[in-house]
């Protein structure tokens, strides 16, 4: 990956200095250039457009600490930004993308701010439609992050090959490896021809503390409760975010109504 932009902490430039005293300017100053970013006010030092591509810098939890095309330096809240798509990108140079208008902070907020006005409930379907997931390289066990609106696969320009959507064990005592930390991964068949009847998920290797010929109907449904589409950490966020903006989207509706 080829970095262009300029490392420089243009934040500290565009801080908006009209409503902080001079002393908590310095204060601030002092904190980024000994780069101990921690809240000293909400200065904000503007907003990221949807679609914005960012360089992650660091991840703080909450926030993520990016740099933009134009060379700031700041904080985004975390969920309104999502991994850029790997498969069809995989030298780009931007980590990730903002997913709706977010405010780009100088300093990470001392109080978590409140999230953003609900937008419309065919625009948070049309994100939630696309929220990332991991798809895994058939040849190479190539990782990489795409929008989960596909069918089982999508094709990885830098390798062609087909990577399918990782779908993960979770039972407690599953034997399969795992990876990064993260559960024992299922490969998976798909039915060959469209009118097929496509065969079960289920794991491998958990297959060895199984009969499956004497298996009842329950026990199998039991099993393959256990084996499900793994979620990325920043499509679960995301998941419950949506989720939240839904309703107050709903809330904001009634009470309209209600007046
Ligand atoms: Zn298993």
């Amino acid at each position: 990956m080829s970095l262009t932009w300029k490392p420089v902490a243009q934040g500290i430039e565009s801080m908006n200095r009209t409503d902080i005293r001079f002393r908590g300017v310095y204060f601030c100053l002092a904190l980024l250039l000994v780069s101990v970013p921690i809240g000293c006010g909400t200065a904000s030092s503007g907003s990221l457009e949807t679609g914005s591509e960012v360089q992650l810098l660091e991840d703080r939890g909450e926030f993520l600490k990016i740099q933009t095309r134009d060379g700031r330096v700041g904080y985004v809240a975390a969920g309104l930004l999502k991994h850029r798509n790997t498969a069809s990108d995989a030298d780009a140079d931007h980590s990730h993308a903002v997913v709706r208008e977010a405010v780009l902070w100088d300093v990470i907020p001392e109080q978590t701010p409140p999230p953003p006005p609900p937008r419309v409930r065919a625009e948070i379907d049309r994100e939630q439609l696309t929220l990332n997931a991991l798809f895994i390289g058939e040849e190479t066990g190539k990782e990489v992050i795409a929008p989960g609106n596909v069918h089982y696969f999508v094709v990885d320009e830098e390798t062609g090959e087909r990577c399918w959507r990782s779908i993960e064990c979770t039972h407690p005592d599953c034997p399969g490896e795992k990876k990064n930390g993260r559960p024992y991964y299922v490969f998976f068949l798909v039915a060959e021809k469209p009118n097929e009847e496509e065969p079960p998920i289920e794991c491998d290797a958990c297959g060895r503390f199984r009969d499956t010929e004497r298996e009842t109907p329950q026990q199998k449904t039991e099993w393959s409760r256990y084996v499900r589409p793994y979620e990325l950490p920043e499509t679960l966020r995301r998941r419950a975010e949506l989720d939240d903006e839904r309703r107050r989207f709903v809330d904001e509706l009634r009470s309209e109504y209600g007046r």
